[in-house]
């Protein structure tokens, strides 16, 4: 059998190497360091507004954009039901509720009318998700949020690199929340970014994202002996001084990364777009797709399942999309989302990384035509 292809793949080497090596010769490891600054600053070029921080992950970076923004215990916030349950989960952080509206059946990111048919009294923002980076509805979204006095967060974990009616993913809402996990467009194993336009808002979440004191790297060569004090309870959510060299380097990237794998996604799209079987992604108007993911809705007369162990019997990396959260047992009762579970049942991942070979795409398109007629993947 052919080398096998795998559903994911980072870009890393020589350049990421190099740059944590300049992190250890600076003795500077920790986190929110030179390093996680210069960082900061470059990233603001990617986001497209004025301040970054660094932060562990994505989650993190929710968790802190919600307490920047005010959360309390109690409140409730209207999610996008199709994501990682990292989005949820971080609303579960502050002790307020998410409530999960359903998402448009074309791109999966959140479903305008749906949100504003979830807002009650209780409602204080909305977390739009950027499934697997395509940037969802801001305009409509930004009308609501200020009809009823919301706030507006970005959950763009897979976004580095889209744009929406050419504003920069990270620019969208008031806050946005990057991740650089392994799975993601630019990594540095694990890490995170937040990104606003509102310098009060980023000093809050600066300052809580290291235990609730300003960062070591503020006192460096003061003329007195600054001590901090601790008014209020903050986290340790910062990125180390390594992983913001690794992401030196990957920022660096970022423009062939991504290009990469919007032609990897080109490619698909010929190779399979007659194929009755699949339905394929589609990239909305007045947007750029950075393919975290690229993910095919498998026709319901065929065995989703088995149609995934075919292909990897045949060397193709394969997994479901993402996740309806409204249907996880953390989360309780929640009203049905017939579209988001629909994806969540119907979606396969197929490989989708920026080293993929012209080859390669080839053969998985071919494996996939050949698996989807096979009689044994019938429903
Ligand atoms: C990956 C992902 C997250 C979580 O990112 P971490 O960096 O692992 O915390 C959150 N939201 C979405 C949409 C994701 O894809």
């Amino acid at each position: 059998m052919n080398n096998p292809i795998a559903l994911g793949q980072p870009t890393v080497g020589a350049e990421e190497l190099a740059q944590v090596q300049r992190v250890f010769e600076s003795g500077w490891l920790s986190g929110a360091g030179p390093t996680c600054q210069a960082f900061e600053r470059r990233f603001t070029e990617v986001s497209g507004v004025g301040h970054t921080v660094a932060t562990s992950n994505c989650g993190s970076a929710l968790h802190l954009a919600q307490l920047a923004l005010g959360i309390s215990r109690g409140d409730e916030v209207v999610v996008g039901d199709y994501t990682f349950p990292a989005t949820g989960h971080s609303v579960m952080w502050s002790g307020a509720t998410p409530v999960f509206a359903d998402v448009r059946q074309d791109i999966w990111s959140v479903d305008p009318d749906a949100v504003e048919a979830s807002i009650t009294e209780r409602t204080v923002g909305i977390i739009a998700v950027d499934p697997f980076g395509q940037p969802a509805d801001y305009d409509e979204l930004r009308a609501i949020a200020d009809r009823h006095g919301l706030w507006l967060v970005e959950d763009a974990a897979c976004a580095a690199g889209a744009s929406y009616k050419g504003r920069p993913a990270g620019s969208l809402a008031d806050i946005a929340c990057f991740s650089f996990h392994g799975r993601k467009g630019i990594t540095a194993g694990e890490g995170g970014a937040l990104s606003t336009d509102d310098a009060e808002l980023a000093d809050r979440a600066r300052k809580l994202h290291t235990y609730g004191i300003a960062p070591a790297l503020s006192r460096e060569g003061a003329a007195t002996l600054p001590v901090p004090e601790f008014d209020e309870l903050g986290y340790n959510y910062r990125m180390s001084d390594v992983q913001a060299g690794i992401m030196l380097a990957q920022l660096d990237r970022l423009e062939t990364l991504v290009a990469n794998r919007r032609a990897v996604a080109t490619a698909y799209g010929e190779l399979m777009g007659d194929l009755e079987q699949v339905v394929l992604p589609v990239e909305a108007d007045a947007r750029v797709h950075p393919y975290q993911s690229y993910v095919i809705g498998i026709h319901p007369s065929l065995d989703r399942g088995a149609v995934a162990l075919e292909l990897r019997a045949r060397g193709i990396g394969c997994n479901f999309g993402t996740y309806a959260s409204h249907v996880q047992p953390l989360y309780g009762e929640q009203k049905p989302l017939p579209v988001s579970a629909e994806l969540f049942a119907r979606h396969l991942a197929i490989p989708m990384h920026a080293n993929l070979t012209q080859d390669e795409v080839q053969r998985v398109a071919e494996a996939v035509r050949e698996v989807v007629s096979l009689d044994l993947v019938r429903a």
